[in-house]
């Protein structure tokens, strides 16, 4: 049924223009999914997704959970809800990941966090990306989204970049989230608050099973930089979710 904005706003396929929907069947038939998981450490094919027992390393990833490869239409969709967030776009790669997830060996008892944008970024933006995945995938599967984590300095954009330089680039980028502070009414007040809510934050991440959410994998690197930070607050197991692989 064609709708009063559909006719103000004509919807177009982001992959070729075409109009009457965001993903024309066409374009959407040509999705190259990502048939057999892969380990995130080698990217080559993993049972269920899980890191390669020679692959592990401490602080390191347990497993990756991608849903496509990173071109045409994926891409193309993925570039679109990144300065500019599309429901339906998002929806579209959201449903990618769902219906992908049987191929992957997920413990059932698992919380979401998003991989986040440092505060000056996400304010210019107007949004995280990989935070309203995340929120929709949380709401889908009926599980919880903790912001436990923050980029605590900005960093260049890793388009482009070499692996090491990945690396370099992100390290040390992302840390558990400080508990606000509040009004400074007396010092031991504020410092014993603080505490508490800090507690409470890293009780969010002691034995649990995190997936962080991001928008594509590539290398990896700033994932697994995440994927640091929550292991050693005492995560039991940290594994990545991304719609592409880049
Ligand atoms: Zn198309
Ligand atoms: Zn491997």
């Amino acid at each position: 049924m064609v709708g009063f904005l559909d006719l103000l706003f004509p919807k177009r396929c982001v992959n070729c223009g075409r109009l009457g929907g965001y993903l024309c069947r066409e374009c959407f038939s040509k999705i190259e999914y990502v048939d057999k998981p892969v380990c995130p450490v080698c990217q080559r094919q993993a049972v269920g997704g899980k890191t390669h027992p020679g692959c592990q390393r401490p602080y390191g990833l347990d497993g990756l959970v991608v849903a496509a490869r990173y071109r045409g239409a994926v891409k193309r969709a993925i570039a679109k809800v990144k300065y500019k967030w599309a429901y339906d776009i998002g929806n579209l790669l959201v449903d990618l990941l769902v219906a992908s997830l049987w191929k992957f060996d997920l413990s059932k008892d698992v919380i979401l966090v998003p991989v986040p944008l440092h505060r000056r970024r996400e304010k210019w933006r107007g949004f995280n990306q990989s935070r309203i995945l995340a929120k929709s995938l949380a709401k889908k599967f009926g599980v919880d989204l903790r912001d436990v984590l923050i980029r605590t300095r900005e960093t260049q954009s890793q388009v482009g970049l070499k692996r090491d330089e990945r690396k370099k680039n992100v390290k040390g980028a992302f840390a558990l989230r400080q508990a606000g502070q509040k009004k400074r009414r007396s010092f031991d007040f504020v410092a014993s608050r603080r505490n508490f809510a800090q507690d409470k934050i890293i009780a969010g991440v002691i034995g649990e099973n995190i997936i962080l959410v991001d928008d594509v994998y590539t290398s990896g690197a700033t994932i697994n930089e995440c994927a640091k930070v929550l292991k050693k607050a005492g995560a039991k197991s940290v594994w990545a979710m991304a719609v592409a692989l880049g």
